[in-house]
């Protein structure tokens, strides 16, 4: 059973060499050895599969690094993928709009691991937006269609990666489903689990210590959509308002929402609008100059090149905050 696949991509790599010469890629050493073959929706996901699977789990992202995962429409390639997965792994929370049409087409072969499930859910606060604006994509479905699990979840916020105290959860359901579907390796996915746990929790202790530099009046944020709703409760800040008001990106906002804001910033003298890497910065940096306000780059919905783990994605948000607030 362990060795199934694995010697099936051994063999088939032997083959390769014998047949016509190639060289053996650098990837192919690692896939062979891998006893599992996963999809995660996002980046920040397949980092923490890959910390908890390490290389007996081979990792393939769908929503690529600085692509806006509330706008992805996923590919032909992307849904055979899938189908071909033994597990894929997802945000939920409505996060993924494009999931229930991409399962439709994937058949559901594949097992799919729900990584809000256990977390605890916040909703959308005062200020933070009107949670119909979201799901224009929703209700393109027929009556009587099946709906997405995230359809349901309408006005809860998906981002719950922003406080690596729900990170955890994912570990565990991640350490779980690994080893239910490779038994063999229960062990080793149980001790990166404990390791990198570990590393959550001392992220954890450096965001606070980070954080107790800003003093408790400037602890707001506005932001381009409300990402950060988690990260302000575990850590004593506070959602003023975002340019897009909700929980997607994918919405615009009404001119009256965007005046409505704008004074905001004004009466809370707020100095900085954080806006993400994967979306235009266009209205925000016009509300910005309106305001006497500057925007600065954060990450929200994936690692980049500059912060290309979970861990160092954090971080690089925690000291963008730290500058522009203290
Ligand atoms: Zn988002």
């Amino acid at each position: 059973m362990l060795g199934n696949k694995a010697l099936a991509g051994l063999l088939v790599a032997v083959l390769a060499l014998a047949g016509c010469g190639q060289p053996a890629t650098p990837g192919s050493g690692s896939e062979a050895a891998a006893t599992l073959n996963v999809v995660a929706t996002t980046t920040l996901i397949s980092d923490v599969v890959q910390q908890v699977g390490g290389d007996r789990v081979a990792v393939a992202t769908l929503i690529p690094t600085g692509a806006d995962a509330h706008s992805f429409d996923p590919t032909p390639q992307d849904i055979a993928r899938v189908a071909d997965a033994d597990l894929l792994f997802i945000n939920g929370a409505g996060y993924e709009e494009f999931l229930s049409a991409m399962l439709a087409n994937v058949g559901g072969e594949v097992q799919v691991v729900d990584l809000s499930e256990g977390v605890a859910l916040r909703e959308l606060a005062a200020g933070e937006g009107h949670e119909h604006e979201e799901h224009a994509e929703g209700e393109e479905h027929a009556e009587g269609e099946e709906h997405a699990e995230g359809e349901e979840h309408a006005g809860l916020d998906p981002h719950t990666w922003t406080d690596p105290n729900n990170v955890k959860y994912w570990v565990e359901a991640i350490a779980r489903s690994l080893s239910a579907a490779d038994a063999a390796n229960a062990t080793s996915y149980e001790a990166n689990a404990a390791t990198y746990t570990q590393q959550l929790t001392e992220l954890d202790t450096w965001i606070d210590e980070q954080v107790a530099q800003i003093p408790a009046e400037n602890r707001r944020l506005v932001t381009d959509h409300a990402v950060f709703g988690y990260f302000a409760d575990r850590y004593g800040f506070e959602q003023i308002g975002s340019v897009i008001p909700g929980f997607s990106s994918a919405a615009q906002p009404s001119a009256q929402e965007l005046a409505e804001l704008q004074d905001q910033i004004a009466d809370l003298s707020i100095g900085t609008i954080f806006v993400g890497d994967v979306v235009n910065p266009t209205v925000s940096q016009r509300l910005a100059d309106d305001s006497g306000a500057s925007v600065v780059t954060v990450l929200t919905e994936s690692v980049s090149d500059e912060a290309p783990t979970y861990i160092e994605y954090m971080r690089y948000n925690v000291e963008r905050f730290v500058t522009a607030l203290k």
